[in-house]
């Protein structure tokens, strides 16, 4: 996995090998400094995390006599400690006794939903765990057709409503489904039309409610494009000010020299990145890991 991350992560690592390369400098004077502020603003990470690394940096890095710390490690351990060894990834997926678990997964579309429904599907398989699927975008014409595409390519069924339907409807029948059947879990794909704040609470709320009737939600996944930076962090927001959001998602890490946007998604919404998108095949959705991450950061 580390090996696929490291390959995934080709872009990201810029900031890796930029930020090795600017520490690796004989003397680390203001210019040296700023540039790596730059470097770490750029990859998103955000203007308060940058100022604190780059201050612990300084003060761990400074030479007084002796021999100078080796500043790879230096920068290892303080950008893991900045991405947070010690949160809780792992995924609820697990109901209580025969009753599945439901996984909701919510975001702005175009984000990678529906592609990581499949792809969260295929994982579950993997772990030998009955699941089933919820086609609730029912608002994005497409959205049940590529569901539907998905759950033939991982072998999960997928239950789906008529276009234009309602979201809550299709969640319903999909968990009483997954009652009847005593499947593990079931995952709920969500329209996620950033329409007022007003009636994505209601349209999410009622979702929420009606699942809960017959099974316990036990996470809800945010899913964030990696690509958009800053501005998709804001939109993401909104929903987690509206359902309480339990994991985060990051898509499109492949590619991205935006990796910095874990720290800063973490820090604004004080929720844990759980999973990252690496691509868009079937077993291109890894389990977050925040020293993996980093090493494949630094190349
Ligand atoms: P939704 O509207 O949020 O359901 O988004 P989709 O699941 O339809 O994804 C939008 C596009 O992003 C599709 O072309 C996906 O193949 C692509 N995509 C999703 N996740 C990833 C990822 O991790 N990496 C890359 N490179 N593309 C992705």
């Amino acid at each position: 996995r580390l090996v696929r991350l490291r390959q995934r992560l080709a872009g990201s690592n810029a900031l890796g090998r930029g930020l090795l390369g600017l520490l690796s400098r004989e003397k680390l004077d203001e210019d040296t400094w700023e540039a790596i502020e730059d470097l770490l603003i750029a990859a998103d990470i955000g203007v308060a995390p940058t100022q604190e690394l780059v201050e612990r940096l300084r003060t761990r890095l400074r030479v007084e006599g002796g021999q100078a710390p080796d500043a790879r490690t230096v920068l290892r351990e303080e950008l893991i400690e900045l991405v947070d060894p010690t949160m809780d990834r792992a995924l609820q997926v697990s109901g209580e006794g025969d009753v599945p678990g439901v996984v909701l997964v919510v975001g702005v579309n175009g984000t990678g939903k529906t592609t990581t429904v499949g792809k969260l599907a295929r994982i579950l398989v993997a772990e030998e765990r009955t699941a089933l699927l919820a086609a609730a975008d029912t608002f994005r014409a497409a959205a049940t057709e590529q569901l539907a595409t998905w759950g033939e390519r991982v072998g999960v069924e997928v239950v789906r409503g008529p276009e234009g339907g309602d979201p809550a409807s299709v969640a319903f029948d999909a968990v009483k489904q997954g009652v009847e059947r005593g499947v593990d879990t079931v995952v709920v794909d969500t329209a996620g039309r950033l329409q007022n704040k007003q009636g994505l609470m209601d349209e999410l709320g009622k979702v929420k409610r009606v699942i809960e009737k017959q099974a316990p939600v036990t996470e809800v996944l945010l899913v964030l494009d990696a690509t958009t930076g800053q501005n998709g962090l804001i939109q993401a927001k909104v929903f987690s000010e509206v359902v309480d959001v339990t994991g985060i998602v990051l898509t499109k890490l492949d590619g991205s020299a935006k990796g910095g946007i874990v720290v800063a998604v973490q820090r604004q919404l004080g929720v844990p990145v759980k999973l990252v998108g690496l691509g868009e095949g079937p077993d291109d959705l890894a389990p977050f890991d925040a020293a993996a991450f980093v090493d494949a950061l630094l190349g």
